[in-house]
């Protein structure tokens, strides 16, 4: 087996960042941090507890109520959030390295997520700048328009599976939008969000508007949700997470951003081109190691073509190259964590009993140590299969045949989740036909998951409530206040006047 990487100059604590300031927690707690090809610890990271959330949303609130960032001309904000874009991707290689030895995702797709991440802060750069707000007129009578405000404190939750790119996906359009902000990244994977502090600070962000505060979900993740100062929450995440977090923001009545687990269907009609359906099913479900919110993790293929695309489906998996992460040859590698191995390893044993296996199933040969997972693909699963209803969240798919287009459309919506669906037919009414009926925030006709900023992104049913994306990411973290001016003698009836009283009469 080939030599265990290790980076360079890699920290072996990472701290907290509050108020311009690297910190450990005020009592001291830590915990560990491994990386997934050695499963041993490289470092410790700050545990942050409830005390350590109260200090970061004090800075974020100090900075929001009396800082310059909320007041500042979207030019300014642009010019700060362009210059954070350019150090993301003058460190692309450096960040990418630090987030495939965290996260174990094949450096290659690494190097791409770091890229999109520094995309993300100038589409919003320039979202602002171009940003514009309705102004209503009533004539003679009344102008209306809209005061857009930042709304304050956003607490932002993410999760570990492409963390740099998640962080930067919340973090763009929260500053964008004047807001401050507290993040708290995944404790799976601290280490590409211990870069921030530094590229925020040199591209001239005040102290006090970027905030993180890494530890576990339950106690600094649960303080930030229910601290009565943050109004909203943008969370990434597992769906039954979600839930825990709408009813803790309950009480204080916060806004709700949540992106959640998804079952997305590939729906490979018999019309389809046959060879692009195929490359992009496998790319759709095994690039970032299966950990994919959007993957399409259940292929529907009808019967005609069925046993042609599954013999080349397999034989494609069989081929898969999985290993080293840093790797660059490496299409698969390590899942992020033991625990998270383990749960994708019980899927694959469960699927064996409720499909037929047509490759992988196990650890790859020769790699016996790491979180390995060959590419594992499962035919003829019944709708009722626990691998067609569950996200595994890891290299295994579940392929299901169907007779027509009214049995496909029920197997696509038949499970809890509705994030994104994946199309393959030439036929044009029956695209647009079923894009419209499936049960899915996001439809892609003829293609994987090739995103354009500006589009809405999010799921239905248990993926998710609420759509990010574009404008609709400027919407959730400002506030459209109403303001309406009375241009002539506003019409008024006059309670309790004697003129009041002859009309009622008359
Ligand atoms: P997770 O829900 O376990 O954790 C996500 C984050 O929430 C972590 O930072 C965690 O510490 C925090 N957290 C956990 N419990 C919390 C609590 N009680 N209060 C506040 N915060 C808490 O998810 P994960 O395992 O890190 O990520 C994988 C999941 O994320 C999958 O279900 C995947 O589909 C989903 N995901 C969705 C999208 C999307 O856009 N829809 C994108 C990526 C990932």
């Amino acid at each position: 087996m080939a030599e265990h990487y290790l980076p360079e100059n890699l920290p072996t604590h990472i701290q907290h960042y509050i108020d311009g300031k690297k910190v450990d927690s005020i009592g001291g707690a830590t915990f560990d941090v491994l990386d997934p090809v050695s499963n041993t610890n490289y470092a410790t990271a700050a545990a942050g507890q409830k005390e350590d959330i109260d200090l970061a949303v004090a800075a974020a609130t100090k900075a929001f109520n009396e800082g310059p960032w909320p007041r500042m001309k979207p030019r300014e904000r642009a010019r700060i959030l362009n210059k954070i874009a350019d150090a993301v991707e003058a460190q692309e290689a450096r960040l990418a390295e630090l987030e495939t030895f965290d996260s174990g995702l094949p450096i290659t797709q690494s190097r791409g997520q770091a890229l999109r991440a520094a995309e993300n802060f100038r589409f919003f750069a320039d979202l602002i700048v171009a940003q514009f707000d309705d102004a209503m007129k009533v004539p003679g009578a009344q102008i209306n328009y809209v005061n857009r405000k930042p709304i304050g404190v956003a607490g932002l939750i993410t999760p570990w599976n492409t963390p740099f790119m998640l962080e930067s996906w919340k973090l763009a359009p929260a500053l964008a939008s004047g807001c401050t902000v507290v993040l708290k990244p995944a404790e799976f994977t601290p280490l590409s969000a211990s870069l921030w502090a530094t590229i925020f600070e040199d591209a001239g962000l005040p102290h006090g508007v970027f905030n993180l505060v890494n530890g576990l979900g339950e106690d600094a993740g649960d303080a930030l949700v229910k601290h009565p100062d943050v109004p909203l929450i943008s969370f990434t995440g597992e769906t039954t997470t979600g839930q825990t977090i709408f009813r803790n923001a309950a009480t204080n009545l916060k806004g709700l951003s949540m992106e959640l687990g998804g079952k997305s269907p590939c729906v490979v009609f018999a019309d389809a081109d046959l060879d692009a359906a195929i490359d992009s099913a496998l790319f759709g479900v095994f690039s970032l190691n299966g950990e994919r919110c959007t993957a399409g993790s259940r292929i529907l293929v009808e019967r005609a073509i069925y046993d042609e695309f599954c013999e080349k489906y397999a034989a494609r998996a069989k081929n898969i190259v999985v290993g080293d992460p840093h790797d660059s040859k490496t299409e698969v590698g390590a899942l992020v964590h033991p625990e998270h191995y383990n749960k994708v390893m019980s899927y694959v044993e469960i699927g064996k009993s409720e499909g037929r296996l047509l490759a992988g199933g196990g650890r790859p040969e020769g790699l016996d140590t790491g979180n390995y997972v060959a590419p594992t693909v499962f035919a003829d699963v019944k709708p009722e299969a626990r691998i067609f209803q569950e996200e595994i969240f890891g290299p295994v798919v579940a392929i299901t045949p169907f007779e027509n287009d009214d049995e496909a459309l029920a197997l696509a919506n038949g499970v809890r989740y509705g994030l994104a669906a994946y199309i393959w037919t030439q036929n044009l009414t029956r695209a647009h036909n079923f894009a419209q009926n499936v049960e899915a925030g996001m439809v892609w006709l003829n293609s994987h998951n090739v995103r354009d900023l500006r589009t809405p992104f999010g799921g239905v049913k248990a993926s998710g409530l609420g759509h990010e994306g574009g404008f609709r990411s400027i919407d959730f973290y400002t506030d459209q206040q109403a303001v309406h001016i009375t241009l002539g003698t506003v019409h008024t009836p006059k309670f309790g006047s004697v003129e009041a009283a002859a009309t009622l009469e008359g």
